[in-house]
């Protein structure tokens, strides 16, 4: 051979330095960690899913445009007859050619820390340098921190999360708009939590020509469907468009989710349940001596607790998955992250909880 194979001589050496996502085994668990709607679709549904399914022809590509589903969308998701929309296989795709269109030479994204991880890792992937401005102790965003950090960085694009992930809290709006104004580049706001706000810019989309906005169905209960949406005027929705790859949204997602979305209503009415629950898993948490349980308009709750990362470990000894943050931020110290299940796994994971509190004391 003339040559010896080493992956560190050909892999760039930010690749070598990241770690690969971890997604934890959580066969049989009570699975609190991930922000998935828990509950399944009606029997009628899921039968009349399994017809559409079984006549797709899976032996032709499908769709390169999704046409049908996106005509569906529109409808479902009421989005402005002047904006277009681009879909992804799941909003992680979207990010990636967002960053893949952007990703110039020294090119800067920004976001707020704690943010979403994919949006510093997607930065890296893409060769891009990436800049976190630490929100307030109360997870506000920090207007000032954001304009200096602007004016000094002249960031590409800006991935803002509303609601945000993993603290669960919607900012200020007019905060947001704020600095949409002041940024060179394309601010995308990231609605993936939306069903469980009332708040959204989809409003502004025409107010504002660096405004994107990116939604998902995985939190409305598609997440095993992967299909995720960015809306937005044409002028950057077209150049986005060249990056998608031609059939990114499987045939099977395509049908499946036209059929989900002409009942549409038995979503909308998951999450309802989802934000009740919400309210209860809140009020039970806050009554728990010694916890700090943040406000939330999503789909999960961000609460600090003494010693989280051995609750984090007691709590999968005894089958429940949550997320643990602990010492992944220094805002985010001793804080744990509950995704709202049912009634009943909710109840189960208050149980352990206060159980494993008692335990400790
Ligand atoms: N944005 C935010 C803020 C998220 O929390 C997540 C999922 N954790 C995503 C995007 C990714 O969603 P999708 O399943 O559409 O890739």
């Amino acid at each position: 051979m003339p040559h010896s194979y080493n992956p560190s001589d050909i892999i760039r050496p930010e690749v070598l330095a990241l770690k690969a996502y971890h997604v934890p085994p959580a066969t049989g668990m009570v699975k609190l960690d991930a922000m998935e709607n828990p509950y399944a679709l009606p029997q009628a549904l899921q039968s009349e899913i399994s017809s559409i399914a079984a006549a797709a022809p899976i032996n032709r590509y499908p769709d390169p445009n999704a046409t049908d589903l996106k005509t569906a969308l529109r409808k479902a998701l009421i989005i402005p007859d002047q904006m277009d929309v681009m879909l992804g296989n799941g909003s992680d795709e979207i990010i990636q050619i967002i960053a893949m269109a952007t990703a110039r030479p020294g090119a800067i994204v920004m976001s707020v820390e704690p943010a979403f991880v994919m949006f510093r890792m997607i930065a890296t992937f893409a060769n891009m340098q990436y800049t976190g401005v630490p929100l307030t102790a109360d997870f506000a965003l920090d207007l000032d921190a954001m304009l200096e950090a602007i004016a000094r960085h002249h960031p590409a694009v800006i991935f803002l999360a509303y609601p945000n992930n993993p603290t669960g809290n919607l900012f200020d709006e007019s905060t947001i708009l704020k600095i949409i104004e002041a940024t060179p580049g394309i601010v995308v706001i990231d609605e993936a939590y939306h069903a469980f706000a009332d708040a959204s810019v989809i409003g502004k989309l025409a107010d504002y020509p660096n405004l994107l906005l990116m939604r998902t169905l995985s939190k409305l209960g598609l997440a095993g469907l992967r299909l995720g949406l960015l809306i937005g005027r044409p002028a950057w929705l077209s150049e986005f468009e060249k990056l998608r790859l031609p059939y990114n949204v499987s045939i099977l997602t395509q049908r499946v989710t036209q059929t989900v979305l002409r009942h549409m209503d038995v979503l909308l009415n998951q999450a309802e349940l989802i934000k009740n629950e919400r309210v209860r898993l809140h009020a039970q948490l806050s009554a728990i001596d010694g916890l700090k349980v943040f406000p939330s308009d999503a789909n999960f709750i961000l609460f600090r607790v003494n010693n989280a990362g051995d609750l984090f470990h007691k709590l999968k000894q005894r089958n429940i998955l949550i997320k643990n943050l602990d010492r992944t931020h220094a805002l985010l110290d001793n804080c744990l992250r509950v995704t709202v299940g049912t009634p009943e796994e909710n109840t189960q994971f208050i149980t352990a909880l206060k159980t494993l509190l008692l335990s400790v004391k």
